[in-house]
């Protein structure tokens, strides 16, 4: 069974494929995806599979994903918007200037994925990943706010904890053990 995920992010491809076992999980071959313009995570993911669904294999399943990270004190920004709130790189950063001096640190990842089956039934999850944001960035893996951003339970960032942990705990590895039963359950697989 083929997943087609639609889009270039390879540490997302690493995290679904670990988290989806016996699926085959490909990147969509396209030269350009749809505008993630949608004002919801569910919106913008199902745009990416509705993408996918017309662009991959008739056979295969075409899997949408879209994510972020809502900050209590910016009353839930930067959300939906998390991959256009700043220049690609310095994400994280912008996150730290703007809760300059500000003690109220919650925060949460998640993502949201659609798969669209060959015959256009559709199968969603979420994922949520709770913690609070650093006062500095640490670490080296992963991407986006992973420097600065502590899940709940743990003393470590996301970029310090590695890539097995997001592997096996990320809010994408978490949407994604949800949708794989119900995947399961669609396909009759197990
Ligand atoms: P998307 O590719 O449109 O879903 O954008 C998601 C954005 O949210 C990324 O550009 C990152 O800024 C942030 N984001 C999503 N997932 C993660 C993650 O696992 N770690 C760190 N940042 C993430």
């Amino acid at each position: 069974m083929t997943l087609v995920l639609c889009s270039r992010n390879e540490h997302k491809l690493e995290e679904l494929r670990t988290a989806l076992p016996g699926w085959t999980i490909e990147p969509l071959e396209a030269d350009d995806y749809p505008p993630e313009d949608g004002g919801t995570y569910y919106a913008n993911a199902r745009g990416k599979a509705l993408f996918g669904r017309r662009e991959a294999p008739g056979d295969a399943w075409a899997l949408g994903e879209d994510s972020g990270i809502e900050v209590d004190a910016l009353g839930g920004e930067p959300g939906v918007h998390s991959a256009r709130w700043s220049a690609a790189g310095r994400q994280h950063r912008h996150l730290l200037e703007r809760l300059a001096g500000v003690p109220d640190r919650r925060a949460r990842m998640i993502a949201h994925l659609v798969a669209i089956a060959p015959d256009g039934r559709e199968l969603d999850a979420v994922g949520v990943l709770e913690g609070e944001v650093a006062s500095e960035p640490r670490g080296t893996g992963g991407f986006g706010y992973d420097p600065v951003f502590v899940p709940e339970g743990e003393t470590l960032t996301v970029a310090e904890l590695g890539d097995d942990w997001k592997r096996a705990s990320s809010h994408r590895a978490r949407a994604a053990a949800a949708l794989r039963a119900a995947l399961e359950a669609a396909t009759g697989a197990n």
